[in-house]
């Protein structure tokens, strides 16, 4: 890890249905200088996603390889499918000036945060366990067995946010989004 990079990362984590897709579009939408990480995945894709945009989808073969050969800045397994951050494009992009955002789960952004301690950690949490249920019944994407497990999970991740930089509610997106960029335009200053 090198620790001289001038970039900031910033990670944008929570449960899973809390939200944190939309912000992040959002975020590059308003603040069009910040760089967004794309993860690999050997889970499938959905309807709705691009190849090499949403992830990079990989075979699990493909997924050890890279982690043997420690191209992965983190990773972690989730609903039996392994997700992992490409190390080499943030590296380059920290190196040259850029902030990067990740966009993942509670695990991972703890394992970033030890080795970057200069990461700004941001948890995204739905207002309320039954508005995190709704918005994974919406995405459609999900078997009830699934979604029980994601809840499930949800749980744990929700008894870590003490370990973040900032907890943002996200009861109302627009909101939500102002008030991560308020804090990275004063972490900037
Ligand atoms: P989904 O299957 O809904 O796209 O993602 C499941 C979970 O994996 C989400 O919480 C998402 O943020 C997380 N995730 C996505 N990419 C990565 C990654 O590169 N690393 C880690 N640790 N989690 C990720």
């Amino acid at each position: 890890m090198e620790q001289n990079q001038i970039g900031k990362l910033i990670i944008v984590s929570g449960p899973s249905g809390a939200g944190k897709g939309t912000i992040c579009a959002e975020l590059m939408r308003q603040m069009p200088d910040l760089v967004m990480s794309c993860s690999a995945t050997t889970r499938a894709p959905r309807p709705n996603e691009r190849k090499d945009r949403s992830y990079f989808f990989v075979s699990t073969e493909t997924f050890l390889e890279m982690v043997r050969k420690d191209e992965l800045l983190e990773y972690d397994q989730h609903f039996e499918n392994y997700y992992g951050t490409p190390k080499k494009f943030v590296v380059d992009m920290l190196n040259f000036g850029k902030d990067v955002i990740l966009e993942i789960d509670v695990k991972g952004a703890l394992q970033v945060k030890q080795n970057y301690p200069d990461s700004i950690l941001f948890f995204i949490e739905a207002p309320s366990e039954e508005a995190l249920y709704e918005r994974l019944i919406k995405r459609g994407s999900e078997t009830e067995e699934k979604i029980q497990i994601r809840m499930a999970r949800n749980k744990l991740e929700l008894a870590q946010r003490y370990k973040y930089d900032y907890c943002i509610m996200n009861d109302d997106v627009d909101r939500a989004v102002a008030e991560i960029i308020a804090i990275l335009k004063e972490r900037r200053k």
